[in-house]
């Protein structure tokens, strides 16, 4: 399965006993409710950004008052757009990007502009800005790197966007949730939070910490940000056994990590190996490839689910989607699609 972009290796043994560990504690005061502000969790999770902000030779300034968490970036975005959005408002974001954002934005009642982006779907940073100005949204959701195209946007498109977002009030939410997969040289939105006050950084682990299951979205921002989401969440919304999962996972984060570096070598040898088949992968940050140059991208689809590879089609013509999984998926995927391009033109 390659299609919706998990980590394709399992939880790490020790991490499994860990989570195991950790979980069994909080199941001895299951009795009581959890900690409704989750204050261990958002301490590590301030922590653990720090330590990304501190690779890029930034200072650390991350506290718990700046992390937000939820079940999941699903529940992230629903907070945000439920503080900042809502009925009369409007939400801008830019197809083909995440096919969720339409939907949070009916869920609460906002108003959906659809932006559009450069023919190779790229952003530049006069683009974005001039369609802040033209619409005024309420809350622009720019996606980095962009699901389903895999590329990063600079850190000039995201100042850019932030200074016209200023003059119509706008809270500019940046998604990040494959920001671990970015290149080397590729910087994230966290360290442009220090003064701007509208910034929100959403994070996830589901992909990087390979724990999709676990549903534990976050966000950093500024603290008037993270007490707003105290106005819209439920109640206990982030159970113990949730919280308890996390932190473990966190404690483990190195061991995780490394799974990354191996799922990004696959990501660069899929980007080199569909260049030298002649196909137009699109440049990734992200542990997916979306690819161009088909002329039959159903037939392909077909072709590698008969071989029992699931990609995504996401519905752009020509173009397919991959997630980079382990090497011996990789080299299947690669192989079956070397077939297919052989035999389409034989
Ligand atoms: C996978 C993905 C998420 C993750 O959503 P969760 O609810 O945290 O699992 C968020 N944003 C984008 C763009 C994604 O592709």
């Amino acid at each position: 399965m390659l299609n919706v972009n998990e980590t394709t290796y399992d939880v790490p043994a020790d991490v499994v006993d860990a989570i195991g560990k950790e979980v069994r504690l909080a199941a001895v005061q299951l009795n009581r409710y959890p900690d409704r502000e989750f204050s261990v969790l958002r301490e590590k999770l301030a922590e653990y950004l720090n330590r990304d902000l501190v690779s890029e030779s930034e200072p650390a300034t991350l506290t718990a008052e700046n992390i937000w968490a939820a079940n999941g970036s699903n529940e992230i975005m629903q907070h945000i757009l439920q503080a900042f959005a809502g009925p009369g408002r409007s939400v801008l974001s830019f197809p083909p990007t995440y096919s969720m954002y339409p939907l949070y934005a009916r869920g609460t009642y906002s108003e959906y502009i659809a932006g559009t982006r450069a023919a190779d779907f790229t952003q530049s940073p006069a683009d974005v800005a001039a369609q802040i100005r033209e619409h005024r949204p309420n809350v622009v959701i720019l996606c980095s790197p962009n699901n389903p195209t895999g590329t990063a946007l600079s850190l000039e498109t995201v100042e850019a966007a932030y200074a016209a977002a200023e003059e119509s009030d706008t809270m500019v939410v940046v998604d990040e949730a494959y920001g671990e997969f970015r290149q080397s040289g590729t910087g994230s939105a966290l360290a442009l939070l220090p003064g701007r006050e509208r910034l929100i950084v959403s994070r996830t682990m589901s992909k990087a910490f390979a724990l999709a299951g676990g549903r534990l979205g976050y966000l950093a921002a500024a603290p008037e940000v993270t007490d707003a989401m105290r106005l819209v969440r439920l109640p206990y919304h982030l159970s113990a056994v949730t919280q308890a999962t996390a932190i473990a996972a966190l404690d483990h984060s190195a061991t995780l990590m490394a799974n990354v570096e191996r799922i990004k070598d696959q990501r660069d040898r899929i980007v080199r190996t569909l260049e030298q088949m002649g196909l137009r992968p699109a440049p990734s940050d992200a542990n997916f490839v979306f690819f161009g140059g088909l002329t039959d991208e159903k037939a392909a689809w077909q072709h590698l689910l008969e071989d029992g590879i699931l990609v995504r089609d996401v519905g752009i013509p020509g173009h397919l989607r991959v997630t980079a999984g382990t090497e011996a998926e990789t080299s299947d995927f690669l192989a079956s699609l070397q077939r297919f391009i052989t035999s389409a033109t034989a």
